[in-house]
C-alpha cells in the first residue's frame, strides 16, 4: 500500500510551495487508496516558530487536504513530531557508530572554517579532510578532557554510484565525493538527512515527495539507507514555482501572496486555490482547467507533473477564483464578504436582520464582479460614503440638457415614497412615472439617475443600486446633483 508524507518544518507560515507539494502528495495518496501522513520535522531548533505546526494543521484543512496520521490524529508509527522521537534517533545512531559506519567528529568550527578556506585558496571544492576519522580511543580521551563537543559523521566512500529514479524527473545519478557528512550535530540533535531516512523508514513510507530544492540531499539520504541496510523509497521531486518574472520565488518576494493564510484572509475559496495549486506543475490531458478535488484525485499522475518551473499566473487564479465565486452559493459569497466589509469599518460589527437582508442584496448584485471577497470593498464602497465621487464622464452626463428636471421629478417620486414603500419594484415604478412626465427615454433618463446617485456610467442593476442607497442617501444624491 502506497504511504506517502508531507514533512514540513515548523519555520513560519504555509507557504503556496509547502501547500502545493502537500496537495501533490495528497492526491497521489488518495488516488492510490493510500495514506498520507504529516509529520513535523522541527530538528532546526533555532528555527521552529511555535504556533507554527497549528497554522500548518489550519491552511491544509481549509483547502480541503486530510491526513490519516499526524500528531494531532495519531497513528500507529508515532511520535509524528522530531523533537519527540529522540529515544528512536539515537538507538539507531548507535548502531551506525557501533558498526563503525560513522564518527565522533571533534572538529570545531574554526577549524572547519579554516580547512575550508585553505581548500577554496587551494581551487579544491571544499570538503571534509576526514582528520577524525581514524581517532585512537586515546586521542578521543584527550579531545574530551579538553571539554571539546562532538557532532557525529558518516563515513562516505569515494566513487560510490547513487543512482535513482525519480518519479518526476527520471533518472538521475550522483557519484559520492568522499565527504564524511554530519549527521548529529553537536547539540546531539540530529541532522534533517538523518532523520528524515530514519522517519520515512519506520513510518513505512514508500514514495518520498518534495520539492527540487531537496534533490541534492537525496544521494546523501540514500547513503544513509544503505548504511542501515535499509530499501530505499521511490523519490518524487516537484519543480519549482517562479515568479511572473520567470524567477524563483524568494520568500522575501513581494509581487506575489506567498502565504496561504493570505488567501484565506482576502475571501478566497478554498476550492479555487486548490484548483489553481493542482495546476501549478501538473496538467491533465485536457484544455479544461476548472476541475473539482475529486476530478483532479482521478486524473493525477506524477510523470504528467513538469519538469521546469512552473510560472505562478495571478490573473489565471484571479479568473479562477471568480469562476467559483459565480458559482457559488450566495449565502456562502456573503459570509466571505460581511466581514470584509467590517474590517474595512462599514459595516457594524452586529447585524440586525434588516441590515442582514441589505448586505445580502449588495453581495448579489456584485457577486459576478468579484476575484476574491475583499473586492467587495472597492466595488461597494459608493453606498457607503457620503457623497458619490464624480468622474469626468459622468460630470459631463449631469451637465446635459433637460437633466435637473429628469432628477428633480424623481426625487419628486422618491419623496413622496415612506420607507416601507421603498423597494426596488417601486423605484422602478418610479422610473417609469418619470419617463412620462418629462419624456425622457433610454439612457437619457436612466443615466443622470445613475450618475446622480453612484457617480459612476455604469453599474448593476439599477433598481436595486437605488434600494440600496437608500431613500434619505438617494434624496440628498438627486438634489444636490439637481442644482
Ligand atoms: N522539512 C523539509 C521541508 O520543509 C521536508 C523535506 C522532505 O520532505 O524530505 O522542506
Amino acid at each position: 500500500p502506497v504511504r506517502v508524507r508531507y514533512a514540513p518544518s515548523p519555520t513560519g507560515h504555509l507557504h503556496i510551495g509547502g501547500a502545493r507539494t502537500a496537495l501533490f502528495t495528497y492526491l497521489f495518496a488518495r488516488q492510490r487508496g493510500g495514506q498520507f501522513i504529516l509529520r513535523i520535522e522541527d530538528t532546526d531548533l533555532g528555527r521552529n516558530v511555535s504556533g507554527a505546526a497549528e497554522e500548518f494543521y489550519n491552511g491544509l484543512r481549509w483547502l480541503g487536504i486530510d491526513w490519516d496520521e499526524g500528531e494531532d490524529v495519531g497513528g500507529p508509527y508515532g511520535p509524528y513530531r522530531c523533537t519527540e522521537r529522540m529515544d528512536i534517533y539515537r538507538e539507531h545512531i548507535e548502531r551506525l557508530l557501533g558498526e563503525d559506519k560513522a564518527y565522533y567528529c571533534y572538529c570545531t568550527e574554526e577549524e572547519l572554517e579554516r580547512e575550508r578556506e585553505e581548500q577554496t585558496a587551494a581551487g579544491q571544492t571544499p570538503k571534509y579532510s576526514g582528520r577524525c576519522r581514524h581517532l585512537t580511543p586515546e586521542q578521543r580521551a584527550a579531545y574530551e578532557a579538553e571539554g571539546r563537543s562532538h557532532t557525529v559523521r558518516l563515513r562516505v566512500g569515494e566513487g560510490e554510484k547513487i543512482e535513482f529514479r525519480d518519479e518526476v524527473r527520471g533518472e538521475i545519478s550522483f557519484e559520492s565525493d568522499g565527504n564524511d557528512f554530519v549527521i548529529v550535530k553537536s547539540s546531539g540533535m540530529p541532522t534533517y538527512n538523518l532523520a528524515v531516512v530514519i522517519d520515512d523508514h519506520l513510518m513505512k513510507i514508500t514514495h518520498v515527495t518534495r520539492g527540487e530544492e531537496h534533490i541534492s540531499n537525496t544521494p546523501r539520504q540514500i547513503l544513509l539507507y544503505r548504511a542501515f541496510g535499509w530499501e530505499e523509497p521511490i523519490f518524487a521531486h516537484f519543480n519549482l514555482i517562479l515568479n511572473e518574472a520567470g524567477k524563483k520565488l524568494s520568500k522575501r518576494d513581494e509581487s506575489i501572496l506567498q502565504f496561504i493564510s493570505q488567501y484565506r484572509d482576502l475571501g478566497y475559496l478554498p476550492e479555487a486555490i486548490l484548483n489553481f495549486l493542482a495546476l501549478l506543475g501538473w496538467s491533465p490531458d485536457t484544455e479544461e482547467e476548472i476541475f473539482s478535488k475529486q476530478d483532479i484525485i482521478e486524473r493525477f499522475s506524477f510523470d504528467r507533473v513538469n519538469k521546469s518551473g512552473s510560472i505562478f499566473d495571478q490573473k489565471k487564479l484571479a479568473w479562477m477564483n471568480n469562476h467559483y465565486f459565480k458559482k457559488a452559493d450566495l449565502g456562502e459569497i456573503v459570509a466571505l464578504c460581511v466581514p470584509q466589509l467590517q474590517r474595512a469599518g462599514l459595516l457594524p460589527e452586529q447585524l440586525d436582520e434588516a441590515r442582514q437582508q441589505w448586505a445580502k442584496t449588495l453581495v448579489a448584485l456584485n457577486q459576478d464582479k468579484m476575484n476574491c471577497a475583499a473586492d467587495i470593498v472597492p466595488l461597494t464602497e459608493l453606498f457607503f460614503r457620503d457623497e458619490p465621487e464624480l468622474e469626468g464622464e459622468g460630470r459631463a452626463v449631469l451637465a446635459e440638457e433637460g437633466v435637473p428636471k429628469v432628477l428633480e421629478a424623481f426625487a419628486r417620486q422618491v419623496e413622496a415614497m415612506d420607507d416601507a414603500a421603498y423597494t426596488a419594484d417601486a423605484i422602478k415604478g418610479a422610473i417609469k412615472a418619470v419617463q412620462a412626465e418629462t419624456g425622457a427615454k433610454g439612457k437619457g433618463l436612466f443615466m443622470p439617475i445613475r450618475v446622480a446617485l453612484t457617480g459612476q456610467t455604469h453599474g448593476p442593476d439599477l433598481n436595486e443600486t437605488i434600494w440600496l442607497l437608500g431613500r434619505v442617501k438617494a434624496l440628498k444624491r438627486l438634489r444636490e446633483a439637481a442644482s
